[in-house]
């Protein structure tokens, strides 16, 4: 399956279900994150911390400024946010491709913001469609997402 769609009622639902993602996460995977501000990609990425077995005690806040915040878990998580970033050539500058192509996970805040750069991972959309409530549609770019997808689904019924 490349695409799933699902509803979130609580931003604890919301991390949940990063929690559950981060639980079948392997080396090199990339999580690229859609949806405007406020639509729960830093909520969801906490709980995709917790699934990597990041510290409890370890807040996961958005790296906005920082662009890249790295946390120690089962693999390492570099956490991005490009919403504050200038220029394609600050990321390479902080040695963007060296995480990509590294043993940890790299998950993506605004991954779409520069159309030059080219992402391939597991992406996630959410969007806003009431006070409490998010549509969440992933979708797999090519066959190893696939398969984390299924396996992402499979959980979230039984555990559901
Ligand atoms: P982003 O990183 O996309 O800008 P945040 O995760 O920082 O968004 O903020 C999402 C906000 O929306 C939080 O204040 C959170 O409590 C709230 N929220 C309400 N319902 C949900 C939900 N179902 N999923 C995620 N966040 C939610
Ligand atoms: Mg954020």
């Amino acid at each position: 399956m490349l695409s799933w769609t699902l509803e979130t009622t609580s931003p604890e639902r919301t991390r949940e279900l990063g929690k559950a993602l981060g639980r079948l996460l392997g080396p090199s995977s990339v999580v690229l994150l859609h949806g405007e501000l406020g639509a729960g990609k830093t909520c969801f990425t906490q709980g995709l911390a917790r699934g990597l077995e990041v510290a409890e005690d370890e807040p996961v806040t958005s790296p906005s400024y920082t662009l890249m915040n790295p946390y120690a878990g089962r693999l390492p998580l570099y956490h991005f946010d490009l919403y504050r970033l200038v220029s394609v050539e600050d990321l390479v500058d902080l040695g963007f491709d060296d995480y990509f192509h590294g043993n940890g996970v790299t998950v993506v805040e605004w991954a779409d913001r520069f159309p030059q750069l080219v992402l391939e991972g597991l992406r996630v959309r959410l969007e806003h469609t009431a006070d409490d409530s998010r549509r969440i549609t992933l979708e797999a770019d090519g066959e190893p997402y696939g398969q984390l997808l299924d396996s992402l689904r499979r959980d979230w019924t039984i555990v559901g």
